[in-house]
């Protein structure tokens, strides 16, 4: 398909395994184990590929990616691929010692998750005793080597109200850029949705609170708002549109459009170890699936949001509208709207706050 322009970004799951266990995870449910993940060889040719393909950045992401014990390794060959190396990261396995090699290695960015802004919040959201501590010595040594840093507060209803410290904590660790993302429902957020989704007045409060900070901070803080998108008027435009703009490789190699694409079960994704990133990106059945926006039906042909969010995300339209073709239903436009609002009114009506944790299980040998 000679029209498909190049990927500018990937992310590299280099692993499921995690100390922590966030209930909100967007790794699948069905977890992979050690035993499946790429080898840093493979890994190494993905990174050489994707930098040829076009891609410039790549994200190093999990799991915990510092739970590969080669990451000093991988970084580098990130780094002499030409990518600029951003890792995602719960920060529990980066020592000051590993941060050094890292920087050596050529680490551009990183990107630290925040769970919340106090360690017994912090803490109970991880599922992991003394993470916010650890967390915090952490990200002051990323600051001591200047090491470019964003904050990646995942926000959802029991942190939401404090989001105004989590901005000042972002400034105060001399972040450059704060992410608030506010849960998107996919992988384990799915489970834990009557723990996790937002009230509407948290939702107002928060646009507000996230308008006014962005002003007050322009200079010191940039942000990147992901607003709860079940109370919005339409989709957002989910990775820049289907095979557009970036890809995924999991722990065991396969090269996803997405990171939930999985659950899209109809589809069958190519493998890195059998295959070119550059014919799975041009020519693979599950990449041109949802090339485009032809596949869209008469309520998107007609929209003039069209080229705007490309009909939204495929994943949420299969796993709401039972329809991955469909319009995605938290448009207000979508025939299937009443089913999001139907959620909604469910979860208010009955909130429930304790979580299922992200579990890796053992996979049968
Ligand atoms: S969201 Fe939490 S459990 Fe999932 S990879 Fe990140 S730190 Fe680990
Ligand atoms: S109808 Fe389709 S194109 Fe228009 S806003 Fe809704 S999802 Fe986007």
């Amino acid at each position: 398909m000679t029209s498909v322009p190049p990927p500018i970004a990937m992310l590299a799951e280099l692993t499921h395994r995690c100390p922590l266990s966030c209930p909100y995870c967007s790794n699948p449910i069905a977890l992979h184990g050690k035993d499946t993940e790429l080898e840093t060889d493979t890994w190494a040719r993905a990174f050489d590929e994707a930098a040829a393909l076009g891609v410039l950045q790549l994200h190093l992401s999990g799991g915990e990616p510092a739970s590969r014990p080669d990451l000093v390794e991988l970084t580098r060959a990130a780094q002499e691929a030409g990518l600029y190396t951003n890792l995602i990261t719960s920060g529990i396995g980066l020592t000051p010692k590993r941060l050094d090699a890292l920087e050596e290695a050529g680490l551009d960015h990183i990107q630290l998750s925040l769970q919340g802004t106090k360690a017994a919040l912090a803490d109970r959201i991880g599922g992991y005793t003394g993470g916010f501590d650890r967390k915090m010595s952490v990200a002051k040594e990323i600051s001591i080597r200047g090491i470019p840093l964003t904050l990646n507060a995942v926000m959802h209803r029991q942190n939401l109200d404090d989001l105004d410290r989590t901005i000042d904590m972002a400034v105060e660790l001399g972040a450059r850029r704060l992410e608030v993302a506010c849960v998107q429902f996919h992988g384990w957020a799915t489970l834990n949705r009557p723990a996790l989704l937002p009230t509407r007045e948290q939702t107002i409060a928060t646009k507000k609170t996230v308008a006014e900070a962005e002003a007050r901070l322009r200079g010191t803080l940039a942000f990147d708002f992901v607003p709860p998108d079940y109370y919005s008027d339409f989709p957002k435009a989910c990775m820049g549109g289907w095979g557009s703009t970036g890809l995924n490789i999991s722990p065991d190699g396969k090269v996803l459009p997405c990171h939930a694409a999985e659950t899209i079960e109809h589809l069958s994704f190519e493998n890195i170890r059998d295959k070119s990133l550059y014919e799975i990106w041009y020519d693979s059945a599950a990449f041109n699936a949802y090339r485009g926006t032809d596949f869209l039906p008469e309520t998107c042909q007609s929209c003039d949001r069209l080229n705007i969010d490309f009909g939204g995300c495929r994943c949420q339209a299969l796993a709401i509208a039972g329809d991955a073709s469909a319009t995605d239903p938290v448009c207000r436009k979508s025939p299937d709207h009443p089913k999001v609002e139907a959620l909604l009114s469910e979860v208010m009506a009955n909130p429930d706050d304790s979580f299922t944790y992200r579990k890796l299980a053992r996979t049968p040998q």
